[in-house]
Order: structure tokens, then sequence, then C-alpha cells
């Protein structure tokens, strides 16, 4: 037993199931359940089983019973935002973990009560088309570990609206803080409408190629995005794809920058910089960028780094070896190429194991591995141009295209939006969300759109009926 009543809900009992453990210090705190494919293939066969009987309920009464699971996970938020604090690590506070507890509320909410009409699409001379979104069946929702709770959310609300069941699968690095708020959402669900099957990269591979799949839900790297689609060749699933980027961010002449400094810090820093839709590039005018540099290392050194778990952090530490290990690899690469470590440049190891120190990059050139590869850690690189044009051209040259900002005079900065090659494009901020807005990539970043009117319709069947 430990003071987390959710926590002892979901945890494997000790001795079984795979251990997890702090981000910040490494001190094992739970056990996930180890969950196998035999038990992907019982779930998927219980969603199917249960997948009639919900779409029957109507979408009034989902909506009923998703604000219940909604008010559960608002009741609980604060041990939900204690597991993500130790499994993934972000702060407790500020943009952190008991933001993401509080985001799923607000987001199971927002996907059951989005109005979805049927459209009239033709009407004239006695005839009349109309499109219906219908339940398309089982959901699979695979996700990744930056935003555990938050991203599976996202995929498994708009999912249940609309009639589907669904089974999720959490990364094999944050399974808990999944679990813990599907467990909050199973209070309230008829039996088998919603399963967590944790297992590892082989449960997620047998999920995506399985013939009782609908449709996959995926958010993750852009290698695996390319996984899965192979997969559906066989299943024919549909596909929403969130996949990797690497967001630029453009500073215009003009710009103030002491007064973007604050939102431009956070737009690249938020959840440590482990955050898909994170500013990962600036592009910043020569006129200004001594001064954008300088702001931004000064606000990068009054970070308080440290746990998740403690009240005071404001940066926490990289969730994985791995990432820990990218983040290294790509700063010492960027200083032995001549660049210009402003501040940071170095592990915390003081800390824990995986503290990385904020870090600011200057005088550094687009071929650098730190600006052409998404570094999905705390670390900016800030590049120089001085024609706008050039700027954007070197905006676009990335494979990836989820988000991108503009910072300068909104009006300058909207005419330029159009030229910008991603899914979102964002003035005077960055990766901020909001649940009735459509978020989705272009280019290599994925496809389909999630969030409000048109994420429902991506986990719905259209269909066309004429009178
Ligand atoms: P990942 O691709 O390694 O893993 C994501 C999930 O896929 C995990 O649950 C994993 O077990 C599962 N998986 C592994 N192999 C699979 C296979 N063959 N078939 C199906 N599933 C499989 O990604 P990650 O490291 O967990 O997440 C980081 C990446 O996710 C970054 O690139 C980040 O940009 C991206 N991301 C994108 C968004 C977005 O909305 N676009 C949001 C968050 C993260």
């Amino acid at each position: 037993m430990t003071t987390n009543a959710l926590l002892d809900a979901i945890t494997a009992p000790s001795g079984s199931g795979r251990p997890v453990a702090d981000a910040a210090t490494d001190e094992v705190f739970g056990h996930a359940p180890e969950h196998t494919t035999a038990d992907l293939d019982a779930a998927l066969a219980a969603a199917r089983r249960a997948q009639p009987a919900w779409a029957a309920l109507g979408h009034e009464e989902r909506a009923r019973i998703l604000n219940a699971a909604a008010d559960e996970v608002e009741a609980h938020a604060e041990e939900l935002a204690d597991i993500i604090a130790r499994e993934q690590g972000k702060p407790l506070n500020g943009a952190g973990a008991r933001f993401e507890a509080g985001g799923c509320a607000v987001w199971i909410r927002t996907a059951a009560d989005t109005p979805l009409e049927d459209e009239v699409l033709f009407e004239a001379e006695g005839t009349r088309s109309v499109l219906r979104y219908e339940p398309l069946g089982v959901v699979a929702a695979i996700n990744p570990w930056n935003w555990p709770a938050l991203i599976a959310i996202w995929q498994i609300a708009p999912s249940l609206r609309m009639g589907n069941t669904v089974v999720a699968k959490p990364s094999e690095y944050t399974p808990l803080s999944v679990l813990a708020v599907i467990e909050l959402m199973n209070r309230h669900l008829p039996e088998g409408v919603l399963t967590g099957v944790a297992g590892g990269r082989d449960v997620g591979a047998a999920i995506s190629a399985h013939p009782e799949v609908d449709k996959v839900m995926f958010t993750g790297s852009t290698a695996t995005g390319r996984r899965i689609v192979e997969s559906s060749a066989d299943n024919l699933a549909r596909l929403t794809l969130e996949l990797g980027g690497n967001d630029p961010g453009i500073v215009l002449p003009g710009a103030d920058p002491a007064a973007i400094a604050e939102g431009l810090f956070w737009g690249a820093f938020i959840n440590t910089g482990q955050t898909c839709a994170a500013l990962k590039r600036l592009y910043v005018h020569d006129s200004i960028y001594d001064d954008v540099v300088t702001a931004l290392a000064g606000i990068a050194e009054s970070m308080p780094l440290g746990a998740g778990t403690s009240e005071e952090s404001a940066l926490g530490p990289l969730t994985t070896d791995q990432q820990f290990g990218i983040v290294s690899r790509l700063v010492d690469d960027a200083r032995q190429r001549g660049a210009r470590i402003v501040t940071g440049g170095e592990p915390a190891t003081e800390l824990g194991p995986r503290f990385y120190r904020a870090t600011i990059v200057a005088d550094i050139d687009d071929d650098a591995p730190l600006v052409a590869e998404e570094q999905f850690g705390p670390v900016l690189p800030v590049l120089r141009y001085s024609d706008v044009d050039d700027a954007i051209a070197r905006a676009n040259s990335s494979e990836q295209g989820l988000g991108a900002s503009l910072w300068g005079n909104p009006d300058e900065a909207f005419a330029l939006a159009g030229r910008i090659e991603s899914g979102t494009v964002w003035i005077n901020q960055h990766g901020t969300l909001n649940p009735v807005v459509p978020f989705g990539g272009t280019k290599a970043s994925g496809y389909g759109l999630e969030f409000g009117s048109h994420g429902l319709k991506a986990v719905g069947a259209p269909k066309v009926i004429t009178v």
C-alpha cells in the first residue's frame, strides 16, 4: 500500500509485473502489469462484443457517461498527477503533471459535448442527401511516453463518444499513467468498452496489424508510424498518425525580444522539451539576434530544475535513458562543430541520472544534427537570418511539418502564415492547444486531425443517406 489509492488500484502486486521507477531518482514506486498478445486478443474480442450495445446507447447517453468519467478524473486529479510526475518526470506545477491530469477531464468533456449534427449535402427537386458519422467499430489507441495520460485521452475520448470501443496500448515507459486514467474512466463505462493493454513493442506491432482493429489512432515517432502504415495494408484499418515534429519558429524584424522571450522559452521547453509540437529550432532576424539569445539564456538559467514531485521544479529530468543519450549526443556534436553554447550544455548529474541543464545554442548551422533532427529535450538552437524569404525556406526545409510559429507584428505574421509548411501556424505563441480547435500534421508529421468536430469525424464512418 502507498499513500496513493489510485496507484494501489492499478499497480500489479509487488513481485509480479514490471517495476516502474521515478524518472528523477530511479526509485521503484509501482509495478506495471505485463500484458501479452494473448491478453490483447482477449481485450479486442471483449471490445468487439461490447461495441454494438455501446453504440446503441446513442450520443446523449454516451455523453452523460463520459461526463461522469470526467468528474471522476477531476476528483482524483491529484493522485493521477502524482503518478505522471513520478513515471514521466514532468513537474507538478506550470504546464506539468497537474495540468496534464486536469486536461484529461477537459478533453473528455469536450469530446462528449461537441455537437455533430447530420450535414445536409444537397436539397432540391424532391431529393435530399444527408451525411452522418457512424461508429467504426473497435479503435486501437497507441500512445507515446511524453504526455502519456493526456494523449491517450485525446485518442480514447472522441472514439468512445462516437460509439466505438477502445483498446489502448500505453508506451512501455509510461504504462501506469495511462492505466490510471483508464481505471478512473472504467468506474463509469460498461465492461469491455475500454481496456488498457500494457506491453512492449511486440504488443504495439500486434495491435496495429490485428484483424479486429477498424481504426488505429497512433501518436509516436515517424519511424513507428511508417510500420503502422505497412501493417494497415492487411487489416485496412483507418489511421490517424500524429508523428514527430521539428517545429521552426521565426522571429520577424521589429519583434520586441523582452516581450516574446518568455513565450519563446516555454514554447520550446514545455515538458522539458519532450513535446511533439514544441519549438525545436528558432530563426531570429539579425537585427535582434543577440538580444533574443541573451533573454532566452537568462530565463533558462532562472528555471529551477528538479524532480517531478517537487513543488519548486519548473523543469524535470528526461524520461528515458535513450532520450538523455540523444540530447547529450546532439549538444556535444554542436559544440564540436563550433556552435556557441550560451548556457547549459551539460548534464546536471548532481540531481539524478537523467537531468540535463536547459541549454541555448547560438551560431549554429542548419545542417547540424541538433537543427536537422528532433532533439525532444531541453535544448534550443537559435539560428541567424537576414532575409525573411530565406528564413521561411530554411524553416520549410525539414521533412516534418507539425507546427510552426511566427513572432512579431501580428498582421505581418498572418500574411506570411500561408507560406509555412505545417499543420498549425501559431503567431506570438507556440504549441498552445484547444480542445475544439483541430490539431494535426503535414508531411512526415503524419495525417488526420484530432480535437473538435473534425476529431469526432476522424473516428466515425461517414454514411450518406439520400431520400
Ligand atoms: P515510439 O514511436 O517509439 O512509440 C510510440 C508507441 O508505439 C509506443 O506505445 C510503442 O510501444 C508503440 N510501438 C512500437 N512499435 C510499434 C509497432 N511496430 N506498431 C505499433 N506500435 C508500436 O514513440 P515515443 O518515443 O514513445 O514518442 C516520441 C515521439 O512521438 C516523438 O517523435 C514525438 O514527436 C512523437 N509525438 C508526436 C505527437 C503528435 O501529436 N504529433 C505527440 C507526442 C509525441
